[in-house]
């Protein structure tokens, strides 16, 4: 298992529990959340790939920051090829497509 499918997997995880915690808060709380945590992540995302003091932070970040923006951006969030949204039980990030 290489890095990448040890974060997507860690992420699998935690941004649900995550969305859930979150699930009630105002959209306007949400927003603020997803941007603190692109300012944590533009600080610390090298600690996701290199390690080091910061890398829990920049990982709960990412996975809080993904969650907010499951539950605020039409469509949910998809990312490495997961896919968040306001629905538990969709992990299909086409299920959001209008089709033609
Ligand atoms: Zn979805």
């Amino acid at each position: 298992m290489d890095q990448r499918d040890v974060l997507l997997t860690t992420l699998q995880l935690a941004v649900p529990l995550h969305r859930e915690e979150l699930r009630d808060l105002p959209s306007e709380q949400l927003l603020a959340i997803a941007s603190n945590a692109a300012t944590v992540l533009g600080s610390h995302g090298d600690a996701l790939q290199f390690g080091g003091k910061h890398c829990r932070e920049a990982f709960n970040a990412l996975a809080r920051g993904l969650a907010a923006a499951a539950l605020t951006a039409d469509g949910g969030v998809t990312w490495l090829g997961a896919h968040w949204c306001a629905d538990p039980s969709c992990h299909n990030p086409n299920a959001h497509l209008s089709g033609p």
